[in-house]
């Protein structure tokens, strides 16, 4: 691992330690092999990164980061001896390699998530599924926490939070140069950058190529002059890639994506009266002469276009996530509600005809789920699913309308 990062990269930053392994078992009954397996994936594993690390890359330099992600079962967990002691190890590596690389300027830290809800904790024995219920019960939320940001119950905050990330982030990502990566996307993950991706225009939605934002090279700078429609975070957001013409005369190959750090002389912003999404804010934008300089260029000139027909179907899958996960949250207070609220002397999750409701909608949100899981794995193996994000937002955002609608006749 060293030599591949050496010979791709020539140096490391920040190391992650994330790897880890486990299967819950009564202490009673874990082997001696079962225990040393566990021991040597979690904690001799993390060791051994750090130290190969430390050498090769921070110890050398003076300088360098280490994040190691352990689990709350470090605070005692039944059927989890063996990755509890480990995780413990770790947490107390972290510190011990803290205290003593100081001296090298590397900075060891550990993060322990708390226990998160997915279908994997469904196939843990009854010991760790009872303790479960417990440890909910000390949660403030009273519930594990839930993997997909889709279930805050929020969708303008949902769609706030994805935008910086899979909007302007992704093209930064993918066709920025280095300068730009490193000014942006650290801000980006830390949240302490807001942006927003800026297409639409009061004549142009569906139809991209016919932007009319015009982009003028004047010396060391683009002059940018046009308006855009429908921006997410564009009243507050600290940056705005805009897709600009600068070549109007080369159609859909005229097309460039350029980034404005906002405020700037000549940008203004007025917020949308939506009929929802309240949390998320939708702009409109007019540029009046705007400068920014030419580094602000991503990617290459004229590339825009081409650049957001390969990268679009990532923010058609991200609402297609939001879409299934919005359903299954809507669906969990649901049912929560019905197994507390009485009507005729009984709760009124005895009702076959609501519980027909519930088993049409639960079969429905699960086929679009899986179905998106499966767009996600073809997106994740770098496969270009654009048919299939496509049918996966249609299906997904179609069925969220759906549910929350007869989902809410259950409220009364
Ligand atoms: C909440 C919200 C947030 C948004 N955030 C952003 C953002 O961050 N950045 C951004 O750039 N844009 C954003 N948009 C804009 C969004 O991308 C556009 O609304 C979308 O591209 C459609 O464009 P339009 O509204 O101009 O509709 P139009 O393109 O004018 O379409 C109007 C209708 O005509 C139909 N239509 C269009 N072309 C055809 C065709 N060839 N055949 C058949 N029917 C057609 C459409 O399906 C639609 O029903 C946002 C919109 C909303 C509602």
């Amino acid at each position: 691992m060293v030599n591949a990062i050496d010979k791709e990269w020539g140096d490391l930053d920040i190391l992650v330690n994330n790897a880890g392994g486990q299967f819950p078992m009564p202490a009673e009954l874990i082997s001696e092999n079962g225990w040393a397996t566990v021991i040597n994936n979690n904690l001799n594993g993390t060791f051994n990164v750090s130290r190969a690390m430390a050498n090769k890359f921070f110890i050398p330099k003076k300088s360098g980061n280490i994040v190691n992600i352990t689990a709350v079962v470090s605070r005692g967990f039944p059927g989890m001896a063996h990755t509890g002691a480990a995780r413990a190890g770790v947490q107390n590596l972290t510190m011990t390699l803290g205290v003593e690389w100081a001296k090298y300027n590397i900075r060891v830290n550990s993060v322990a998530p708390g226990i998160i809800q997915t279908s994997g904790l469904e196939t843990y024995p009854d010991m760790v599924r009872e303790h479960l219920k417990t440890v909910s019960q000390v949660i403030p939320m009273k519930r594990l926490g839930t993997k997909e940001i889709g279930y805050s119950l929020s969708g303008g905050f949902v769609a706030s939070t994805m935008c910086t990330v899979y909007l302007p982030g992704q093209y930064i990502l993918n066709y920025g140069n280095e300068e730009q990566k490193r000014e942006y996307l650290p801000k980006i993950c830390s949240g302490e950058l807001v942006g927003s991706l800026a297409i639409t225009e009061p004549g142009a939605g569906s139809d991209v190529s016919n932007v009319k934002t015009l982009a003028k090279k004047d010396g060391s700078e683009y002059v940018v002059n046009g308006s855009k429609m429908f921006i997410t975070n564009g009243v507050f957001g600290d940056f705005i890639l805009a897709v600009c013409k600068t070549n109007p005369e080369a159609g859909a190959g005229g097309i460039s994506l350029i980034l404005i750090d906002a405020p700037t002389d000549g940008l203004s912003r007025q917020p949308l009266n939506k009929l929802g999404w309240h949390a998320s804010d939708t702009a409109d934008i007019s540029f009046d002469n705007v400068r920014t300089p030419i580094s602000k260029l991503v990617g290459e000139e004229g590339m825009g276009f081409y650049y957001l027909m390969k990268s679009l179907q990532i923010e058609r899958l991200v609402l297609a996530i939001g879409g299934y996960a919005g359903c299954e949250a809507a669906m969990r207070e649901t049912l929560k509600y019905m197994s507390e609220r009485e009507a005729f002397g009984k709760t009124i999750n005895k009702f076959q005809v609501l519980r027909h409701r519930i088993a049409q909608l639960a079969s429905e949100i699960e086929c679009v789920k899986q179905f998106v899981y499966y767009c996600t794995k073809l997106t994740v193996d770098g496969i270009y699913a654009v048919k299939e994000c496509s049918m996966a937002k249609l299906l997904a955002t179609e069925l969220s309308d759906k549910a929350m609608s007869e989902l809410l006749q259950c409220f009364g």
